[in-house]
């Protein structure tokens, strides 16, 4: 089947997550923040995040990773749309329990309030794990080796890189409630991990 129908899956979901995230983004800015720890693999690992996101656009575009180019069968556009819409559930209700105390880097704001309720109350890393949702949406709708599996990747990293300072920051700031909280639930997986 045609690779539009795949792209077009592709970018309609994350459309769909940027328009979850906007006011989030909006009302994060009007809170001060106290700490920041945006350090030099943060930002290695951000531009590792924009990288592969674009990539995709990169394929459809452009013949540079033609190469890499495969058929895309409708098994995987079905398993895409799937993992897609898991994602975009997740993300909507990740962004709505953490509210204020969302942030796109490692940061604490003023009058900072660890989240322990709705989904936070069942794994404590919810939006990390929406992110692996699309990520697997993007190996099955982008029919290229190089450009598919390049989120599942660098998302590996990030994830690998950052839950352990994530945890540490707000161990440093929450303190025992925090340490409650971690052994009562898994980060990603309820249940395994
Ligand atoms: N790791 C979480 C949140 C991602 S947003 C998730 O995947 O759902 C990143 C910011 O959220 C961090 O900088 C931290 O300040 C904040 N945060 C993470 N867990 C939190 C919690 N349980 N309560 C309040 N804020 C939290």
């Amino acid at each position: 089947m045609s690779p539009w129908v795949g792209y077009v899956a592709f970018i309609a979901g994350n459309i769909a997550g940027v328009v979850i995230r906007v006011p989030h983004e909006k009302r994060s800015k009007e809170v001060r923040v106290a700490h920041d720890r945006k350090g030099i693999v943060e930002k290695m690992l951000l531009a590792l995040l924009t990288v592969a996101v674009l990539l995709p656009l990169l394929s459809m575009a452009t013949p540079v990773l033609a190469f890499a180019d495969y058929s895309l069968r409708p098994a995987c556009v079905a398993a895409g749309c799937v993992f897609m819409g898991l994602y975009l559930c997740l993300f909507h209700r990740s962004h709505a329990d953490l509210g204020d105390n969302w942030s796109f880097t490692l940061q604490v704001r003023e009058g900072h309030r660890l989240v322990t309720s709705g989904i936070y109350a069942r794994i404590r890393h919810p939006m990390y794990s929406a992110i692996y949702m699309v990520a697997i949406a993007q190996v099955f709708l982008v029919p290229n080796c190089v450009a598919g599996p390049a989120m599942l990747v660098a998302f590996t990293a990030m994830v690998v890189l950052r839950v352990e300072a994530e945890e540490r920051m707000m161990i440093d700031t929450f303190g025992d409630e925090y340490l409650a909280y971690a052994r009562r639930t898994k980060r990603l997986i309820p249940g395994v991990w």
